[in-house]
């Protein structure tokens, strides 16, 4: 019988990472999870702690990372992702994409294992152009507010192509667009979520401007099928894995409002710095490359979306109201 692939998957108790866990165990794998919950959350694994094949390690992968036995992948998914995230915890942010990224290259590099780090549209900055391919070298304002998260992951992909290009490892990088669905928390801070919250509440909508910025909203399953595609790959440069399907701000707010069926209405307050003003990836490579390209539609995601937050009982939405998580 063939040894079964062993996978490490750090930010696994995150969105992304438990979608991801649930992924490659579906293909039969050996998954280790890796997580030190500071916005994560053991709840997004809890099906799994039995599983025979998924093991879970709480450990902080800014620390140096030790595995025993083989690993044939490694997906470094670690990391605070939103504003309200890595705004609270700048210098970890930093750390996760810096130190984090470096100390599992070299785990990957003593295993001979495959890398694939989680990078982000964010690379691009406030993009002066439209959409953005993996061509574009982006608009970062490295001592703004941002500049923690979206310089921490250009540091992590320049690691990562120094680790390829001067060890000869096995790297891939996937540009994440703005990914959405159930397992985000309520009080993340990013839009869908914090709409999705609003509306059952029933309270007003907050748009930040005058909601005319554009973001472009990829399904989880879509973008786990990218990822795994990429992994598998042999292509090492960044690709975007995102849904190009465009809106306004202000038309988001107005779907979701008419999607729960809410009676919110919309307020406006004022746009943070360096607030990007349009945000749409370019596919190409995926679709050439992977022959990926997302498959589900904003209605379906977003219904699948607000059905998972609604089965969340009363409870945890009024703890989960807009306090913050005071893990240290
Ligand atoms: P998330 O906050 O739900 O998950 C991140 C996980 O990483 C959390 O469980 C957290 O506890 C863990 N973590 C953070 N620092 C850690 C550390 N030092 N050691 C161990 N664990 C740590 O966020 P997410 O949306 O699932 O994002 C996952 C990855 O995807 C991140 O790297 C993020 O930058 C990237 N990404 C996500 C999106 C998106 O739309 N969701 C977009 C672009 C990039």
């Amino acid at each position: 019988m063939r040894e079964k692939k062993r996978v490490l998957i750090t930010g696994a108790a995150g969105f992304l990472g438990s979608h991801l866990c649930d992924r490659f165990i579906a293909e039969g794998m050996q998954v280790i999870g890796m997580d030190n919950l500071i916005t994560g959350d053991l709840k997004n694994i809890a099906h799994l702690q039995q599983h025979e094949n998924f093991t879970f390690i709480e450990h902080d992968v800014s620390q140096f990372v030790r595995i025993t036995g083989k690993l044939d992948y490694i997906l470094h998914f670690a990391s605070p992702a939103s504003p309200i995230d890595y705004l609270r915890i700048p210098i970890q942010t930093l750390k996760v994409g810096s130190l984090g990224t470096h100390n599992l290259l070299g785990l990957a590099k003593s295993k001979k294992a495959r890398i694939l780090v989680a990078s982000t549209s964010e690379v691009y900055g406030d993009p002066l152009v439209s959409p953005q391919s993996e061509d574009y070298w982006g608009n970062v304002n490295p001592v703004g507010p941002r500049g923690v998260y979206d310089e921490a992951k250009r540091f992590q992909e320049a690691m990562t192509m120094a680790y390829h290009n001067f060890h000869g490892l096995e790297t891939r990088i996937v540009r994440i667009f703005n990914t959405y669905g159930p397992r985000m928390r309520l009080n993340d801070g990013r839009a869908l979520p914090t709409f999705i919250a609003q509306a059952l509440r029933d309270e007003q909508l907050t748009i930040f401007g005058d909601g005319t910025q554009t973001r472009s909203f990829c399904y989880v399953s879509d973008q786990v099928e990218g990822i795994f595609r990429l992994l598998l790959s042999d292509y090492s440069l960044p690709v975007n894995i995102g849904n190009p399907d465009e809106l306004s701000m202000l038309d988001v707010a107005q779907e979701i409002i008419q999607l729960t069926g809410s009676k919110s209405t919309i307020g406006f307050q004022e746009l943070p710095l360096d607030d990007p003003k349009q945000r749409r990836p370019a596919i190409t490579k995926a679709k050439e490359i992977l022959k990926w390209e997302p498959h589900v539609n904003r209605a379906t995601g977003l219904e699948k979306t607000i059905a998972y937050y609604k089965n969340l009982t009363k409870q945890d939405l009024k703890q989960q109201d807009f306090t913050y998580y005071n893990k240290k």
